[in-house]
């Protein structure tokens, strides 16, 4: 019996599970993978989620092990590098990236501590009601069990499949991205330096990570990923992609022509960009599956991070969430959640568009070329300085 029943422990499920401790609820969390996992992810965590990340307790902790401060924004193309400042955010300035299979351990590790009940590995199967309290049967290899609670929140993200209410169905189209995602050592990038990368058929970043790795993540369009495929004869998808970027970005060779790669290269998707109900099914959720920037603006981790404060926000308001309750939180969740992202998912989705068609992305490298600025403002749209509203929950 919890207060709270939250699927999935990437950044939106463990910082969920922590505001709603820090209101002294009962929480569960289920999460399916064992960590320290890697994930595909560029890894760069924009500078207004550091106070968030205090607020949760996990900030001290982040920093002393993030990457370096990334203050200039670049465009690694087939031209000339082009390079503009990073927009400064109040408070820390800058943002700064950690590997996936640091940060959500440490999130995870500061619910725990904090008092969350961990559930894992344990997958979430079903979601039934009981009258006025939600039953989640989770399972794993060992059998299956299940909890109650007065809320469920979805954190599951919009990858995996199940029979969930909140999981996505199936859609297959040749415009399609897939994710990719390798960490490389011994790079030569400046350590303040997060270029876009730009390519026929896709776009990605790279950044430094903790640990003096650098993070290379992409996505590519499932018909090019398959003409690449053909024509190269190359042995995996992922080394088809590594070379079309090399082949692509002469600056992207000049940074890691020579570094070496560390662990496998990873893959995902297709993703699933887009805005999605924030509450429906008598279900609250956050992060990736309430809705979704393209990766091009590098802001997924924090939409996960602030959609959950804005729910706990919300969800603080009544001592019991009983059906009546739930319904004005949905509402209320709901609205304040587009006011936060959906110009930038506007945003992320007109220059993820602009960058993956070759026509467009010509006239683009050529713009950023003689308006170098625009790299600035166009991080500055993505989000990158908007800070939550309010970082206290009444
Ligand atoms: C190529 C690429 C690059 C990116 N680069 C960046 C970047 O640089 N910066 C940035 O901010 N964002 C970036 N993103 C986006 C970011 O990775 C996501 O937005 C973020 O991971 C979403 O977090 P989440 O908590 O919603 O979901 P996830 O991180 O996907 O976590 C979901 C968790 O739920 C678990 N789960 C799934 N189903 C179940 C179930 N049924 N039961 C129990 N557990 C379950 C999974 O195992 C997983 O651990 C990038 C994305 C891509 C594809």
């Amino acid at each position: 019996m919890y207060d709270a029943i939250v699927i999935g422990a990437g950044p939106s499920g463990s910082s969920a599970a922590l505001a709603l401790r820090g209101q002294g609820r009962s929480v569960a969390i289920i999460e399916a993978g064992e960590f320290p996992r890697r994930k595909v992810c560029g890894e760069f965590i924009s500078a207004v989620n550091l106070e968030l990340l205090d607020r949760l307790e996990a900030g001290v902790a982040v920093r002393a092990k993030a990457g370096p401060e990334v203050k200039r924004v670049a465009l690694f193309a087939s031209g000339p590098c082009i390079q503009a400042g990073m927009p400064r955010a109040a408070g820390d300035a800058f943002g700064r990236a950690l590997g996936r299979d640091v940060l959500d351990g440490i999130l995870l590790d500061t619910a725990r501590n904090a008092g969350a009940d961990v559930f894992q590995p344990w997958r979430a199967v079903e979601i039934a009601s009981n009258g006025d309290r939600a039953i989640v049967r989770i399972a794993n290899k060992d059998g299956q069990t299940s909890l109650s609670g007065q809320v469920v929140i979805a954190a599951h993200g919009s990858w995996g499949h199940g029979r969930l209410p909140t999981n996505l169905p199936k859609s297959s189209a040749a415009s399609d991205l897939f994710g990719f995602k390798a960490h490389f050592r011994g790079a030569s990038l400046a350590r303040d330096l997060m270029p876009l990368l730009v390519f026929p058929g896709g776009y990605g970043g790279m950044v430094w990570a903790d640990q003096d790795r650098i993070s290379l993540s992409c996505c590519i369009r499932r018909d090019v990923l398959a003409r690449l495929r053909k024509k190269g004869g190359a042995t995996s998808a992922a080394q088809a992609v590594h070379a079309h970027i090399l082949a692509s970005c002469p600056a992207v060779v000049s940074t890691v022509g020579d570094a070496s790669l560390e662990g496998e290269w990873l893959a995902a998707g297709p993703i699933r960009p887009g805005m999605r109900p924030r509450f429906a099914d008598d279900i609250f959720r956050v992060g990736n599956i309430a809705g979704e920037s393209h990766p091009i603006i590098a802001e997924g981790i924090s939409m996960a991070l602030q959609s959950s404060w804005l729910l706990a926000g919300e969800l603080a308001r009544f001592e019991q969430w009983d059906r009546t309750a739930r319904l004005a939180v949905g509402n209320r969740y709901s609205r304040a959640w587009s006011r936060q992202f959906a110009t930038r998912i506007h945003a992320a989705a007109l220059l993820a568009r602009i960058a993956v068609l070759p026509r467009s992305n010509t006239a683009m490298k050529a713009f950023v070329g003689w308006f170098p600025n625009s790299l600035t403002l166009g991080a500055r749209l993505s989000g990158k300085t908007k800070a939550l509203p309010a970082l206290s929950h009444p």
